[in-house]
Protein backbone atom coordinates (compact mmCIF):
# COMPACT_ATOMS: atom_id res chain seq x y z
CA UNK A 1 0.00 0.00 0.00
CA UNK A 2 0.98 3.67 -0.92
CA UNK A 3 2.91 4.54 2.63
CA UNK A 4 0.89 7.93 2.63
CA UNK A 5 -2.22 6.01 2.89
CA UNK A 6 -0.60 3.55 5.58
CA UNK A 7 -0.11 6.40 7.57
CA UNK A 8 -2.79 8.08 7.42
CA UNK A 9 -4.80 4.70 7.94
CA UNK A 10 -3.14 5.27 11.14
CA UNK A 11 -4.72 8.53 11.59
CA UNK A 12 -7.89 7.47 10.24
CA UNK A 13 -8.22 5.00 13.25
CA UNK A 14 -7.84 7.67 16.35
CA UNK A 15 -9.60 10.48 14.45
CA UNK A 16 -12.56 8.79 14.22
CA UNK A 17 -12.79 8.30 18.15
CA UNK A 18 -11.72 11.98 18.20
CA UNK A 19 -14.84 12.60 16.08
CA UNK A 20 -17.20 11.01 17.94
CA UNK A 21 -15.57 12.24 21.69
CA UNK A 22 -15.88 15.91 20.15
CA UNK A 23 -19.49 15.37 18.64
CA UNK A 24 -20.39 13.86 22.03
CA UNK A 25 -18.83 17.27 23.76
CA UNK A 26 -21.22 19.09 21.02
CA UNK A 27 -24.36 17.60 21.58
CA UNK A 28 -24.56 17.50 25.50
CA UNK A 29 -24.65 21.29 26.06
CA UNK A 30 -26.93 21.72 22.67
CA UNK A 31 -29.33 18.96 24.06
CA UNK A 32 -29.38 20.80 27.60
CA UNK A 33 -30.33 23.93 26.08
CA UNK A 34 -32.78 22.46 24.47
CA UNK A 35 -34.69 20.85 27.48
CA UNK A 36 -34.28 24.32 29.24
CA UNK A 37 -35.70 26.02 26.78
CA UNK A 38 -38.91 23.63 26.30
CA UNK A 39 -39.29 24.01 30.09
CA UNK A 40 -39.25 27.67 29.76
CA UNK A 41 -42.05 27.56 27.37
CA UNK A 42 -44.27 25.78 30.05
CA UNK A 43 -43.18 28.15 32.29
CA UNK A 44 -44.17 31.33 29.80
CA UNK A 45 -47.87 29.17 29.41
CA UNK A 46 -48.67 29.59 33.31
CA UNK A 47 -47.61 33.06 33.40
CA UNK A 48 -49.89 33.37 31.07
CA UNK A 49 -52.45 32.00 32.14
CA UNK A 50 -52.10 33.49 35.39
CA UNK A 51 -52.60 37.20 34.00
CA UNK A 52 -55.71 35.69 31.83
CA UNK A 53 -57.59 33.97 35.31
CA UNK A 54 -56.35 36.94 37.21
CA UNK A 55 -58.07 39.23 35.07
CA UNK A 56 -60.89 37.38 34.52
CA UNK A 57 -61.52 37.07 38.34
CA UNK A 58 -60.97 41.06 38.38
CA UNK A 59 -63.76 41.24 35.73
CA UNK A 60 -66.29 38.88 37.84
CA UNK A 61 -65.72 40.85 40.90
CA UNK A 62 -66.07 43.79 39.07
CA UNK A 63 -69.37 42.34 37.81
CA UNK A 64 -70.73 41.42 41.62
CA UNK A 65 -69.72 44.73 42.68
CA UNK A 66 -72.33 46.34 39.84
CA UNK A 67 -74.72 43.22 40.75
CA UNK A 68 -74.93 44.39 44.37
CA UNK A 69 -75.40 47.91 43.31
CA UNK A 70 -78.19 47.26 41.68
CA UNK A 71 -80.50 45.31 43.72
CA UNK A 72 -79.89 47.93 46.31
CA UNK A 73 -81.45 49.75 43.73
CA UNK A 74 -84.21 47.41 43.17
CA UNK A 75 -85.13 47.39 46.93
CA UNK A 76 -85.17 50.44 46.95
CA UNK A 77 -87.45 51.30 44.17
CA UNK A 78 -89.74 47.99 45.21
CA UNK A 79 -90.28 49.72 48.66
CA UNK A 80 -91.02 53.30 47.07
CA UNK A 81 -93.77 51.66 44.91
CA UNK A 82 -95.20 49.95 47.84
CA UNK A 83 -95.31 52.86 50.42
CA UNK A 84 -98.55 54.42 48.63
CA UNK A 85 -96.58 57.68 47.98
CA UNK A 86 -95.74 57.58 44.35
CA UNK A 87 -98.85 58.55 41.63
CA UNK A 88 -99.53 56.96 38.59
CA UNK A 89 -96.97 58.09 36.40
CA UNK A 90 -94.14 57.90 38.83
CA UNK A 91 -95.23 54.27 39.55
CA UNK A 92 -94.91 53.44 36.41
CA UNK A 93 -91.71 55.30 35.93
CA UNK A 94 -90.78 52.91 38.94
CA UNK A 95 -91.81 49.90 36.98
CA UNK A 96 -90.20 50.53 33.76
CA UNK A 97 -86.76 51.24 35.62
CA UNK A 98 -87.19 47.78 37.40
CA UNK A 99 -87.67 46.25 34.59
CA UNK A 100 -84.08 47.31 33.12
CA UNK A 101 -82.34 46.76 36.87
CA UNK A 102 -84.06 42.99 36.41
CA UNK A 103 -83.01 42.62 33.13
CA UNK A 104 -79.02 44.31 33.71
CA UNK A 105 -78.74 42.01 37.10
CA UNK A 106 -79.64 38.53 35.06
CA UNK A 107 -77.28 39.36 31.71
CA UNK A 108 -74.64 40.28 34.63
CA UNK A 109 -74.98 37.06 36.74
CA UNK A 110 -74.98 35.09 33.35
CA UNK A 111 -71.71 36.69 32.17
CA UNK A 112 -70.20 36.23 35.45
CA UNK A 113 -71.13 32.67 35.35
CA UNK A 114 -69.24 32.28 32.18
CA UNK A 115 -66.74 33.88 33.59
CA UNK A 116 -66.55 31.86 36.66
CA UNK A 117 -66.65 28.70 34.48
CA UNK A 118 -63.57 30.08 31.65
CA UNK A 119 -61.94 30.93 35.12
CA UNK A 120 -62.00 27.01 36.20
CA UNK A 121 -61.49 26.00 33.20
CA UNK A 122 -57.75 27.68 33.35
CA UNK A 123 -57.19 26.95 37.14
CA UNK A 124 -57.28 23.18 35.52
CA UNK A 125 -55.03 24.06 32.66
CA UNK A 126 -52.96 25.62 35.26
CA UNK A 127 -52.34 22.99 37.43
CA UNK A 128 -51.75 20.23 34.58
CA UNK A 129 -49.50 22.86 33.50
CA UNK A 130 -47.75 22.88 36.72
CA UNK A 131 -47.31 19.28 37.92
CA UNK A 132 -45.75 18.50 34.55
CA UNK A 133 -43.18 21.32 34.73
CA UNK A 134 -42.88 19.81 38.40
CA UNK A 135 -41.77 16.66 36.78
CA UNK A 136 -39.83 18.30 34.10
CA UNK A 137 -37.84 20.12 36.44
CA UNK A 138 -36.89 16.94 38.64
CA UNK A 139 -35.97 15.06 35.05
CA UNK A 140 -34.16 17.82 33.77
CA UNK A 141 -32.24 18.47 36.98
CA UNK A 142 -31.14 14.56 37.05
CA UNK A 143 -30.34 15.02 33.15
CA UNK A 144 -28.26 18.01 34.05
CA UNK A 145 -26.30 15.97 36.44
CA UNK A 146 -25.81 13.41 34.15
CA UNK A 147 -24.59 16.19 31.52
CA UNK A 148 -21.90 16.77 34.33
CA UNK A 149 -20.60 13.42 34.17
CA UNK A 150 -20.61 12.43 31.09
CA UNK A 151 -18.62 16.04 29.46
CA UNK A 152 -16.29 15.06 32.37
CA UNK A 153 -16.00 11.70 30.78
CA UNK A 154 -15.36 12.92 27.70
CA UNK A 155 -13.38 15.57 28.47
CA UNK A 156 -10.85 13.23 30.02
CA UNK A 157 -11.11 10.66 26.80
CA UNK A 158 -10.22 13.38 24.07
CA UNK A 159 -7.48 14.65 26.16
CA UNK A 160 -6.21 11.21 26.28
CA UNK A 161 -7.19 10.71 22.36
CA UNK A 162 -5.30 13.93 21.52
CA UNK A 163 -2.55 12.89 24.00
CA UNK A 164 -2.40 9.43 21.68
CA UNK A 165 -2.57 11.18 18.35
CA UNK A 166 0.18 13.52 19.48
CA UNK A 167 2.54 10.23 19.17
CA UNK A 168 1.37 8.80 15.44
CA UNK A 169 4.05 10.10 12.63
CA UNK A 170 1.87 12.14 10.00
CA UNK A 171 5.17 11.84 8.27
CA UNK A 172 5.30 11.31 4.38
CA UNK A 173 2.23 12.93 4.31
CA UNK A 174 2.54 16.29 2.83
CA UNK A 175 1.06 19.44 3.90
CA UNK A 176 -2.05 19.44 1.41
CA UNK A 177 -2.53 15.87 1.87
CA UNK A 178 -3.19 16.28 5.15
CA UNK A 179 -5.50 19.34 4.71
CA UNK A 180 -7.98 17.29 2.57
CA UNK A 181 -7.89 14.52 4.88
CA UNK A 182 -8.54 16.80 7.54
CA UNK A 183 -11.22 18.65 5.38
CA UNK A 184 -12.82 15.32 4.77
CA UNK A 185 -12.89 14.30 8.67
CA UNK A 186 -14.99 17.56 9.09
CA UNK A 187 -17.64 17.42 5.71
CA UNK A 188 -17.57 13.27 6.13
CA UNK A 189 -17.96 12.93 10.28
CA UNK A 190 -15.06 11.75 10.77
CA UNK A 191 -14.56 9.21 8.25
CA UNK A 192 -12.15 10.80 6.08
CA UNK A 193 -11.33 7.37 4.00
CA UNK A 194 -13.13 4.36 2.16
CA UNK A 195 -12.63 1.23 1.34
CA UNK A 196 -12.75 -0.03 -2.07
CA UNK A 197 -14.96 -3.11 -2.49
CA UNK A 198 -15.88 -4.60 -5.94
CA UNK A 199 -15.38 -2.08 -7.85
CA UNK A 200 -17.74 0.42 -5.68
CA UNK A 201 -16.09 2.83 -2.50
CA UNK A 202 -17.62 2.10 0.73
CA UNK A 203 -17.81 4.92 2.07
CA UNK A 204 -20.85 5.80 -0.41
CA UNK A 205 -21.88 2.93 -2.43
CA UNK A 206 -21.41 4.87 -5.59
CA UNK A 207 -20.07 2.24 -8.69
CA UNK A 208 -16.46 3.81 -9.23
CA UNK A 209 -15.57 4.07 -12.92
CA UNK A 210 -12.87 2.38 -14.30
CA UNK A 211 -9.63 4.44 -14.15
CA UNK A 212 -9.95 5.77 -10.57
CA UNK A 213 -9.62 1.75 -9.64
CA UNK A 214 -6.79 1.65 -12.18
CA UNK A 215 -5.08 4.52 -10.67
CA UNK A 216 -5.55 3.43 -7.00
CA UNK A 217 -4.08 -0.26 -8.28
CA UNK A 218 -0.59 1.61 -9.05
CA UNK A 219 -0.66 2.94 -5.57
CA UNK A 220 1.30 6.35 -6.39
CA UNK A 221 -1.35 9.07 -6.08
CA UNK A 222 -4.10 9.78 -3.26
CA UNK A 223 -6.68 8.77 -4.93
CA UNK A 224 -10.66 10.59 -3.92
CA UNK A 225 -13.78 9.06 -4.67
CA UNK A 226 -15.38 11.03 -7.69
CA UNK A 227 -18.74 11.18 -5.56
CA UNK A 228 -17.96 11.63 -1.71
CA UNK A 229 -14.92 12.71 -1.48
CA UNK A 230 -13.21 10.23 0.85
CA UNK A 231 -9.83 9.07 0.45
CA UNK A 232 -10.06 5.60 -1.82
CA UNK A 233 -7.37 2.89 0.01
CA UNK A 234 -7.60 -1.07 -0.81
CA UNK A 235 -5.50 -4.31 0.23
ZN1 LIG B 1 -17.57 7.59 -2.11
Amino acid sequence: MNPVLTALLGLQEIDREIFKVESELERLPKEEQQRSDELGKIREKVAVKSQEVASLRAEIQEIEHTTVGLRQRLKKLESSSNDGSADAALLASYQHEMRNIKRNVSGAEDDGLKRVGRAEMIDEEIAALTAKLTEGETVFAEFQANVATETKAAQAKLDELLKERSTKSSDGISPTELETYRGLLKTREGEALAELGDGLCEGCFVNLPKNIVVRLARGTELVQCPSCDRILYTY
